[in-house]
């Protein structure tokens, strides 16, 4: 089953959840988990199941990183706030470092998230 990890900062949530719901029916076949908030947001926006993690700041995104160095997961959607400084920053750094450890497509912007879904669609 294909099992990837949805994320997005507080000023990213929305696109998020728009790039979701258009992506809905393909998601409905795939396992989804998110860090806290996000996972909240998304499932309050669609009828879609998200197994949520801890929020980002108190420990999510390493929670997330632990399944990329499982092998667990087959891609991660991370909308990343470029423009407001995180405080947990180190947490965000450790995920997409391991990320390029294991070779996990990670998708940092909704233009490469489109190529990422594309890509689980046509395997
Ligand atoms: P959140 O975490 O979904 O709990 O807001 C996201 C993050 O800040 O990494």
């Amino acid at each position: 089953m294909t099992r990837i990890a949805l994320i997005a900062h507080d000023e990213k949530k929305s696109e998020l959840i728009e790039f979701v719901r258009s992506h809905e029916e393909q998601l409905r076949e795939y396992e989804l988990i998110g860090t806290g908030t996000t996972g909240k947001r998304l499932m309050e926006a669609t009828d879609l199941e998200v197994e949520r993690k801890e929020s980002g700041p108190l420990g999510g995104d390493l929670m997330i990183g632990s399944e990329v160095a499982e092998g667990v997961l087959d891609g991660i959607v991370f909308l990343r706030d470029p423009l407001r400084a995180q405080p947990h920053e180190p947490d965000i750094s450790a995920l997409l470092r391991i990320c390029d450890v294991h070779d996990t497509a990670l998708a940092t912007n909704l233009a490469s998230a489109e190529f990422l879904i594309e890509g689980l669609a046509d395997r």
